[in-house]
């Protein structure tokens, strides 16, 4: 047993690199990811689709393990929500938006507004609310400057449960987005009772515009339902001028996507993105 321990050892020690990592490889860098200062936030322009102005930013958490190189958010995501690592990296992640907000805040580079993806899993967290109502203490910030993006498949199977923390955020006064909107079976009747504000486009549906009929007519209804429920609409995943102008004609106010920018690290998005005081 002794002789065997020691090989599973050596196996943590010296990971075969050919091929992508199996699982047991995701956990051990995983765990450690967070104390080796290898999570990175980098930061997506939203903008205005009459006039490209920039209305905010969504911050998406990147991962370089010294191990295993680059590693997908959709891959370790889910392997940090099943090791119950997701709330003290949520926790990082929260701290790090409003550190960085204020940071630019400070340097005379206002961003409007950041929006965070929350996994359910932290929405369950019984401090979150207060977590953020001490960041935004600390940092100094308004909480409508934060947007907690839920993706719709999540919030509809936690229907009920997670309504208490929805409320609290909502008096709050922290802005609340549904993700990936017309991929999951929201009920209209309990997306009215939502504290929401926002509702985001999924990118399956931007990515066949402007020609495919389907997408239109599903991107068509999203932006209607947001209009009767006086919420805004964003479609994320746009790259081309002509899926840019369909949306805007077909009624859409925000986008995000490749056509304005990939996500960029925190320097390069301020140096593009955010004025200087003195500019
Ligand atoms: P998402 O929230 O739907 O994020 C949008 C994804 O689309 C991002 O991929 C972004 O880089 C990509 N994207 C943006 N514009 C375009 C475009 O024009 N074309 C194409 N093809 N792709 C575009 P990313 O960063 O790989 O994130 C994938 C998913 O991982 C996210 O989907 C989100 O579900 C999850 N994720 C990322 N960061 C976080 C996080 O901090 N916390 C949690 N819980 N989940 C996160
Ligand atoms: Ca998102
Ligand atoms: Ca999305
Ligand atoms: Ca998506």
């Amino acid at each position: 047993a002794k002789a065997r321990g020691r090989q599973r050892v050596q196996h943590f020690e010296h990971p075969r690199m050919q091929g992508a990592p199996d699982r047991l490889q995701l956990e051990a860098s995983l765990s450690q990811a967070l104390a080796q200062n290898e999570l990175q936030l980098h930061y997506q322009p939203q903008i205005q689709l009459c006039d490209g102005r920039l209305i905010g930013a969504e911050a998406l958490l990147r991962w370089h393990s010294t191990e295993l190189g680059p590693i997908a958010p959709q891959r370790f995501i889910s392997v940090a929500e099943d090791m119950g690592l997701i709330h003290e990296i949520g926790a990082w992640l929260l701290r790090q938006t409003a550190q960085q907000l204020a940071a630019w805040d400070q340097a005379g580079q206002r961003l409007p507004r950041l929006a965070v993806n929350l996994s359910i899993l932290q929405l369950e967290d019984q401090d979150l609310v207060d977590r953020i109502t001490g960041l935004l203490e600390q940092y100094r910030l308004a909480p409508e400057r934060i947007e907690l993006e839920l993706t719709e498949s999540l919030l509809m199977q936690q229907a009920g449960q997670s309504t208490a923390t929805l409320d609290a955020l909502r008096r709050l006064g922290v802005r609340l987005a549904i993700d990936d909107f017309g991929t999951g079976y929201s009920s209209l009747a309990y997306l009215h009772r939502l504290p929401l504000h926002q509702l985001k486009i999924d990118r399956s549906f931007v990515d066949p515009l402007p020609g495919d009929p389907h997408a239109q007519a599903i991107a068509q209804a999203v932006i209607a339902l947001g209009d009767s429920l006086s919420l805004e609409v964003l479609a994320e995943g746009v790259e081309t001028a002509e899926q840019a102008a369909w949306l805007r004609d077909a009624g859409c106010t925000l986008a995000q996507g490749y056509r304005y920018s990939r996500p960029l690290a925190p320097d390069a998005f301020a140096a593009q993105w955010l004025q200087h005081r003195d500019a």
